[in-house]
């Protein structure tokens, strides 16, 4: 079995400090690639330098809606100037979004870098990495009116079956982690056993959003493996399949080769 890890932070302090270890475990466990997303300015140079030093992580560069301090309005400007030196390394613009999950305050600020950032996509001809919490038709009316050609990934999908079809439409795949490991987590888990699975990427977006069972424990990419299971099990398939075929859905829409 063979998977990519298609949202991980491995330049966080947590796994970065221990990146072997990571890495090590999670070949073991068959998780072999890995692509690892920006969330604003301080971290972009991490994630490239990771992308340099090993040929199975892939980086992609953005501003996250959680991380927008008062420096991100300039900050797109420099977005433009890494994308455009790291064209060849970079596979998407992102982690970029809506997180209108704690309030709505920031909104029209949100939806302003969110939209810049969409159309550096389209300038650039990658996919996108889309966070979206408590704001997915939202996020859907931008994608409608950008259009992106390349589409991308909504990582860690959450919402309803009908605007996972929706995002489907436009071109995107959704990304399943650790929620479908939870029980109470019906709704998602029936979403996803319906969905057609070459709408469908893994991820674990480690070190955050630990699987049932590492409840306040730091989450690690070996760990798509149990996502990988549980998807097969929701499917009524082989984990093997559902690793193949995510895997070709991951190499498709970030343009990895191997
Ligand atoms: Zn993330």
């Amino acid at each position: 079995m063979e998977i990519i890890d298609s949202h991980c932070h491995l330049d966080f302090p947590v796994l970065q400090s221990q990146l072997q270890d990571v890495l090590r475990r999670a070949d073991e466990a068959g998780v072999r690639q890995f692509i690892v997303p920006g969330v604003n300015r301080a971290n972009w140079d991490g994630v490239i330098r990771l992308g340099q030093q090993y040929g199975n992580i892939y980086p992609a560069l953005g501003i996250h809606p959680c991380f927008l301090d008062a420096n991100s309005e300039g900050d797109l400007a420099v977005l433009a100037d890494y994308l455009a030196k790291h064209e060849a390394e970079v596979v998407a613009v992102g982690e970029i979004g809506l997180d209108l999950y704690e309030s709505d305050k920031d909104r029209e600020r949100q939806l302003d870098i969110l939209n810049r950032q969409l159309r550096l996509a389209a300038d650039f001809d990658k996919p996108v990495i889309l966070h979206v919490r408590k704001a997915h038709d939202l996020m859907l009316q931008q994608l409608r009116r950008v259009g992106l050609a390349r589409g991308g990934v909504v990582h860690a999908f959450s919402g309803s079956e009908q605007q996972a079809r929706e995002y489907i439409r436009l071109g995107f795949k959704l990304g399943v982690g650790g929620s479908i490991t939870y029980e109470r987590a019906k709704k998602l888990r029936r979403t996803f056993s319906y969905l057609p699975l070459r709408a469908l990427v893994l991820e674990t977006d480690s070190p955050d959003m630990p699987l049932c069972g590492y409840q306040g424990e730091t989450n690690y990419p070996e760990r798509a493996a149990l996502v990988a299971e549980v998807l097969a099990e929701l499917r009524g398939m082989a984990p093997a399949e559902v690793a193949e075929v995510t895997m070709q859905n991951t190499r498709e829409v970030f343009q990895i080769r191997t």
